[in-house]
């Protein structure tokens, strides 16, 4: 055996992670033939092949403030900024490192963010980092948030953060009351985008979009509905020129590939004419929501959109339904904690546009089978 000398205690803990069922590793490639129902690859796009003609150099070569900016990074985020309505936009080399480096950026010591409980870890994360109070409120609940607000009066600075459709339970906070709540107690409202933009909203603009509302910060993936890598963050310019200066993980990051940022505009313009696919997707997403509450009922939580929840509880019981799916040539993995809080590991079913009725047959007949029989 190696001999691991100051790492040995990691064998234990891994052990201890493994009998409690909660250890993880990254899932052996869906053989041949499985249909894939947990990815955030709504729309289909990801397993299309590379959307631009490779002329643009492969690697950018060091940071964008040293020699890695390229002329495809800014027409990339020119084409975000105008497809969304925003000034400005800025691509990270992911949405963790979007958020990360723009809340960190942005709020600072004495400042207090009102964060959903519900938040992606990377909201957390870049939350810590900036050294802002942090009050956390109960998932969705604008009255805690406007109260935690008006509580932050005395601070420089107010933000507030929030998912407009939350990964792990496809539900959406009410943009429209949170944004009045930012208004009325002079807040800065953070909206991260990652799992709308492209799937849902007018053009795919997102939730914000189809509410009416525009956050003074959006943050938006490259790896979810457009199917290649990356994130971006839109606002106005200042914010732009500021996280230039600020965001650690832009400043001190390798610029991302300009062949990619090629290719995100080339995707850009494709997901905002790309009505039909979004319209594919309801369809979808409708068949697959009546089917899964047939079979689960109330365990689907209530949710909206692409996102499916079913809700089972121990980690090592959605572990076990998960393999029997996998058997019947379904993939869905099982979400456990830390991803969700403990005691609500879950089987989260995603729909994608490409799925075909003969396939949702087939999703539906292996869960009736598997599902706790
Ligand atoms: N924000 C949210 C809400 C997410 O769900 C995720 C990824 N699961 C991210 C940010 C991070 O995005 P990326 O995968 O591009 O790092």
């Amino acid at each position: 055996m190696t001999d691991l000398g100051a790492l040995r205690h990691l064998a234990a803990e891994i052990t201890a992670l493994e009998q409690a069922g909660l250890l993880r590793k990254p899932s052996a490639p869906p053989p041949a033939g499985c249909l894939v129902l947990c990815s955030n690859d709504y729309l289909g796009y990801g397993t299309d092949p590379w959307p631009a003609p490779v002329e643009a150099p492969s690697g950018a070569g060091a940071s964008r403030l040293v020699s890695g900016h390229h002329a495809e990074h800014a027409l990339a985020e020119q084409t975000i900024a105008t497809w969304l309505g925003f000034e400005a936009a800025l691509l990270f080399s992911s949405g963790y490192a979007a958020n990360v480096g723009t809340l960190s950026a942005l709020a600072r010591p004495g400042d207090v963010i009102v964060s959903d409980a519900l938040n992606h870890a990377s909201i957390i994360d870049g939350c810590r980092l900036s050294g802002a109070k942090v009050v956390v409120v109960p998932h969705r609940d604008v009255a805690a948030a406007e109260a935690a607000l008006e509580q932050a009066q005395g601070a420089p600075r107010r933000w507030l953060v929030t998912e407009s459709y939350f990964s792990m339970d496809g539900d959406s906070p009410d943009l429209v009351r949170l944004r009045a709540a930012c208004d009325r107690w002079d807040a800065a409202l953070i909206v991260d985008e990652a799992h709308a933009v492209g799937s849902l909203g007018p053009e795919g603009r997102g939730l914000a979009a189809r509410a009416g509302v525009r956050p003074d910060v959006l943050v938006g993936a490259l790896g979810k509905a457009l199917g290649l890598q990356g994130a971006f963050v839109a606002g106005p310019m200042v914010l732009r020129t500021w996280l230039w200066n600020r965001a650690r993980s832009f400043v001190f990051s390798t610029g991302i590939s300009p062949a990619l940022a090629a290719a995100i505009r080339h995707r850009v313009l494709r997901v905002a004419a790309d009505d039909e696919a979004r319209a594919r997707l309801d369809r979808v997403t409708s068949r697959l929501r009546a089917d899964l509450t047939s079979v689960v009922g109330d365990a689907l939580l209530p949710s909206h959109g692409p996102i499916l929840p079913c809700f089972v509880g121990p980690p090592e019981e959605a572990i076990r339904i998960s393999l029997r799916l996998r058997e019947r040539g379904i993939l869905v993995q099982a979400i456990r904690p830390p991803t969700v809080p403990p005691g609500t590991s879950r089987l989260r079913v995603t729909a994608h546009a490409r799925l075909t009725d003969a396939d949702l047959s087939r999703v539906v007949a292996a869960f009736a089978e598997s599902w706790k029989p």
